[in-house]
């Protein structure tokens, strides 16, 4: 496993996202537990100085447990708040300074200890719960833990003597121990997180293959039905209109005899083409069959609908459709929503007036 690997670029800015909303109810928690354990502290301090352990540092013990209590305190406010504001880089470097503080806190108190006693369990606490709890990249978990490292060696040197070194090397065995935690797990979530980004993108895909025809690029049978539904229950609940059309190309088995499977399906793509650029981005155009294809027109009038349809007749009759040396036309047929139609009803009144057109000598638009 590397432990530093980077992130796919694609990915960095979701995941620093994904980093921060992970980090943002560690911070809460920790803000509030380390509030209570502060204070305790400063209580025992100053209620029970003699059984508590302080030597001659009580003040120092007070002025670090109390400043602590009180920093802890208002970075918990403030993270109870963080949750509703949205300043991805802000809310980042608020849990970055109230882990350091974290570390210098417990790095702090740990020197104070190793004057009274030899005891670094603060220290090696304080690095190793915030390696373990919090989200870090590693570059920063490197940086953070070295500082901590660094003072807590230099500080029980100075404040123990020279004979201390054990603790300055114990100092940053911990710090490396803790690196590995951090890194060891920021790895794995950062790689967890890249699988189901893939995964998701994956089924978006899959989705989106499953809801389209591969030839004209439009929308399928099976997802202009499904959606259709929804788009006529809609309609039918606020009383809008919704009109139908259906489209079939006229002759269209001449095209594929006598010129050939390829020019059908180029005339398929151009003709996809033309529908598209006849409606509006708020409408659905659907290929329905081989070569019927229809379009819902959402929230419009029985006049507009008609134009819609007759504008996509008279452009396919005017497009030069290529390798094809006649005109090639399309008969459509339009159907109004009735207050209690459904999507299959509305479909159907469709396809009536379009074999109306049909028998009406194609090339026309027929609506009820
Ligand atoms: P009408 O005017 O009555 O609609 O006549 P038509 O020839 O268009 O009638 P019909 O619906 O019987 O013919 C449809 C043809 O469309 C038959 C089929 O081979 C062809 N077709 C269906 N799907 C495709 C396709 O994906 N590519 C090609 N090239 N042809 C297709
Ligand atoms: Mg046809
Ligand atoms: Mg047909």
């Amino acid at each position: 496993m590397n432990l530093i690997r980077p992130i796919p670029v694609k990915y960095r800015a979701e995941s620093l996202y994904d980093r921060i909303a992970g980090n943002r109810e560690r911070a809460l928690v920790f803000s509030i537990v380390l509030t209570v354990v502060a204070l305790l502290y400063l209580g025992f301090h100053l209620i029970d100085p003699e059984t508590a352990s302080g030597g001659s540092l009580h003040g120092f013990y007070r002025a670090m447990h109390g400043s602590m209590a009180a920093f802890s305190g208002f970075a918990a406010l403030l993270f109870l708040r963080r949750t509703k504001v949205h300043a991805p880089r802000r809310e980042a470097n608020a849990h970055a300074a109230f882990i350091v503080v974290v570390m210098l806190w417990g790095t702090g108190i740990a020197i104070a200890d190793m004057v009274n006693g030899e005891d670094m369990t603060a220290y090696a606490l304080a690095l190793i719960a915030s390696s373990a709890i919090f989200r870090m990249p590693a570059a920063f978990s490197a940086a953070s833990l070295s500082v901590s490292a660094a003072i807590m060696a230099l500080g029980s040197v100075l404040a123990c003597g020279r004979e201390q070194v054990d603790a300055a090397i114990a100092a940053w065995i911990y710090a490396v121990v803790a690196w590995f935690i951090a890194a060891y797990l920021e790895e794995g979530r950062k790689e967890s997180f890249v699988a189901r980004r893939q995964l998701e993108e994956r089924n978006e895909e899959l989705r989106d293959i499953s809801f389209h025809d591969p030839l004209t690029k439009l929308y399928n049978r099976l997802y202009v039905i499904e959606a259709g539904q929804n788009i006529v229950l809609y309609h039918r609940r606020y009383g809008l209109e919704l009109h139908c059309v259906l489209l079939d190309i006229d002759h269209f088995k001449k095209v594929n005899d006598a010129l050939g499977h390829p020019v059908g399906d180029s005339v398929l793509r151009e003709f996809s083409t033309i529908i598209q650029g006849c409606v509006r981005t708020s409408d659905t155009a659907a290929r329905y069959g081989g070569e019927e294809f229809l379009i819902l027109l959402p929230r419009t009038s029985a006049e507009d609908a008609f134009m819609v349809a007759e504008r996509i007749r008279a452009t396919v009759e005017g497009h030069d459709f290529r390798g094809v040396p006649w005109a090639v036309t399309t008969s459509l047929g339009v159907a109004s929503l009735a207050s209690t139609d459904t999507m299959e009803s509305l479909v159907a009144r469709a396809d009536e007036q379009l074999y109306r057109s049909k028998n009406g000598g194609r090339n026309r638009v027929s609506m009820a």
